[in-house]
């Protein structure tokens, strides 16, 4: 499986005595390669099985309704759902526009709804879009640890309130909020609940019952299932969540969603919800030991490694460093052979660091100086060997500031 994934079979030897094949990709939280399983689940719906599944009078579309059923199954069981309660989308972004701009709609003028300050873009753009429509929105801050505070939860929580709408974990450092203390706040006072679970839906156990979620974003990409294709849950009874459309045409996902059915993205991530399921507990087993050798790599070659956000409530591939005094872009521009992203380059061009590690408390040159570590099921001990020796390497080589002792130490070592 390995081996089909290489993008370049470039060897390199190392003096570590292990053989890695480069660019190494360690950008699972921006994107995820396809699963070679996945793929093959998929391709038959690029090719024999093309049918439309709205097409009911002939084999075609009922070949390709079948497909799309049966994925919708599997998708629900992961997150402990029903089928009819699946609205594909075309991602995440389609997901959160879906479950803010659907409630808000049909709240009308006056309404109020809780979101943080950590949240994606998707959430965040939103939310800016609904407060020029006249809904109000509160921004909850989150403590150093990368949590909101659940006094600062409730006590923003007013008669208004139509939504709360809180991430699951965050894409850049990896902190789970508390799942489920904001369920049970979020019941006790008849407000409806939207996760953006992009990030860990497939990586930890999430249960909307268990969880009180009801409205809940997913997209494919971040699991292993192509790009293009995502889904919002929306939860039909406890309450029944009523929801404005966003894109109307032909009624399809019951009038939540229409447009033509993107069968083989659906088949694809029905798939890889599948999979998820059955090795999350390995997986994930992988994913710590890994990190754990990054994080006493990195710190036995650099010393005092500077974690952002909680390293306890976590995804298990997320590790976010920052090195003080190191320039995140210079330091990328530096490791061309490993693929890792930093709080210097960010998405939106206004800004020139992370929102989100400023919002932990990070100043701007800290937040620039972040590396994030995205572990995924593709990446071996080896490669995180391979990793500390040129991260670290590259760091001692940016950083004139180094202490005398790391200095030593690093001569003694060759
Ligand atoms: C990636 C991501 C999104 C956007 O998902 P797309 O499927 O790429 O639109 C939204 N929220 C979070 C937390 C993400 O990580």
């Amino acid at each position: 499986m390995r081996e089909q994934l290489a993008v370049v079979g470039n060897l390199l030897a190392l003096e570590l005595g292990i053989m890695v094949n480069v660019p190494i990709y360690m950008d699972n939280m921006a994107t995820t390669p396809v699963d070679p399983r996945v793929l093959e689940a998929i391709l038959p719906y690029f090719g024999p099985h093309f049918g439309n599944a709205s097409s009911k009078t002939h084999v075609f579309g009922l070949t390709a309704a079948d497909a799309d059923g049966q994925a919708r199954e599997k998708v629900a069981e992961l997150i402990g759902a029903r089928a009819r309660e699946i609205v594909f989308t075309a991602g995440a972004t389609e997901a959160n526009n879906l479950a803010l701009k659907g409630v808000a709609d049909m709240a009308g003028a006056g309404a109020h709804i809780i979101a943080s300050t950590i949240e994606h873009k998707a959430v965040l753009d939103c939310c800016r879009t609904l407060e020029g429509r006249g809904v109000e929105v509160t921004y909850l801050p989150v403590a150093a640890n990368g949590q909101i505070d659940l006094d600062d939860l409730a006590a923003a929580i007013t008669d208004q309130t139509v939504l709360i709408s809180l991430m699951a974990a965050n894409n850049e450092i990896g902190v789970l909020q508390p799942l489920a203390d904001i369920g049970r706040l979020a019941k006790e006072r008849g407000v409806l609940w939207h996760c953006d679970a992009a990030q860990a839906v497939g990586k930890v156990p999430l249960d909307v019952e268990s969880l009180g979620i009801d409205l809940l974003s997913v997209s494919g990409h971040k699991l292993y299932a192509p790009k293009g294709v995502g889904f919002l849950y929306v939860r039909s009874r406890n309450p029944r969540v009523r929801l404005q459309a966003q894109i109307e045409g032909g009624g399809q996902e019951n009038g939540l969603r229409a447009g033509t059915l993107n069968v083989p993205g659906i088949v694809g991530l029905g798939r890889a919800c599948e999979l998820a399921q059955k090795e999350m507990v390995t997986e994930s087993a992988h994913l710590l030991q890994m990190r754990q050798r990054l994080i006493e790599g990195l710190d036995t070659r650099l010393g005092a490694l500077s974690v952002n956000g909680d390293l306890d409530s976590r995804l298990p591939g997320n590790l976010n460093v920052s090195f003080p005094g190191i320039d995140g872009a210079d330091l990328l521009l530096g490791l061309r052979d490993i693929a890792l992203s930093s709080g210097a380059a960010c998405s939106s061009k206004e800004e020139t660091s992370s929102h989100v590690l400023r919002a932990i408390g990070l100043n701007d040159d800290l937040a620039r100086a972040s590396l994030r570590f995205g572990l995924g099921r593709f990446n071996s001990m080896e490669e995180v060997e391979f990793a500390i020796d040129r991260v670290a390497a590259e760091i001692e080589r940016l950083d004139s500031n180094l202490t005398t002792a790391v200095k030593a130490r690093e001569l003694t070592a060759h």
